[in-house]
């Protein structure tokens, strides 16, 4: 069965500089089915980040319509877009966002108390998901005591709380050095792989590049191409 993660149509998001409309999005058409592994490539100010926020439901599009996870999500209420961002969606922002009085294992633990998932639970989750990502032993560190790399390794952890079927990451390797970079990667190609979550990740890194099935580039806010692997 083909369930479709995404699907973007005469996708446009512009935003007002001034009295200017900026084009960050200039009728973006495509087609993502459940369990794809996609590069959205492109120089700076193509639209990665804009599309990555619309798809993530952080954002609304000016003109078109996007369907994520087989949901319009122009039909859902407030309340149904927070339900689909928290039960269905992972996101990794390109500088983290983890809320710094918290403590690894607490910003790992939140998207689950917004569920309201049990202590034990939360507890247990949150641990292994810290042991996935090769940093059982910072649990207790503030993000201020953490590396970049190991900032964002817990941010993947954190978006991976709820056990989401689609995960967004915005140039996920930019900050790191290689070695973490590919421990980030063998992380990711294990969970398109035997987790079947679809993963879209906005990426310069050509070893991102390599590991994905599809690489769609952007520029000037449309596509320019979309290879699949051979
Ligand atoms: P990328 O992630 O590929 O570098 P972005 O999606 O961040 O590209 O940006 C696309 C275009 O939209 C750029 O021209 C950028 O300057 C503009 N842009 C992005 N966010 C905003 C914003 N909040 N306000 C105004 N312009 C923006
Ligand atoms: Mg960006």
């Amino acid at each position: 069965m083909n369930v479709i993660a995404v699907q973007a149509q005469n996708l446009h998001k512009s935003y007002l500089l001034g009295a200017t409309a900026v084009g960050a999005l200039r009728g973006v058409d495509l087609t993502i089915q459940r369990g794809e592994f996609v590069a959205f490539m492109g120089p700076s100010g193509c639209g990665k980040t804009t599309l990555l926020n619309l798809i993530g439901a952080i954002d609304t599009p000016s003109r078109g319509t996007l369907c994520v996870d087989d949901v319009v999500l122009e039909k859902l209420s407030e309340d149904q877009l927070a339900d689909l961002r928290r039960d269905r969606i992972g996101v990794v922002f390109q500088f983290y966002n983890l809320l710094p009085t918290l403590s690894a294992r607490e910003n790992v633990e939140l998207p689950m108390q917004f569920k309201g998932t049990q202590r034990t639970e939360r507890r247990e989750r949150s641990m292994s998901l810290l042991e996935r990502v090769g940093l059982k032993d910072r649990a207790d560190h503030k993000p201020a005591e953490l590396s970049g790399g190991e900032q964002q390794r817990v941010s993947i952890a954190r978006a991976l709380a709820n056990q989401p079927v689609l995960v967004l990451l915005d140039e996920p390797t930019g900050d790191l050095d290689s070695v973490t970079g590919q421990g980030i990667m063998s992380l990711l190609r294990d969970l398109n792989q035997r987790e079947k979550v679809t993963l879209l990740v906005a990426t310069h890194d050509s070893m991102v590049a390599e590991a994905s099935s599809r690489i769609i580039k952007l520029r000037d806010g449309c596509v320019e191409s979309d290879s699949r692997a051979s």
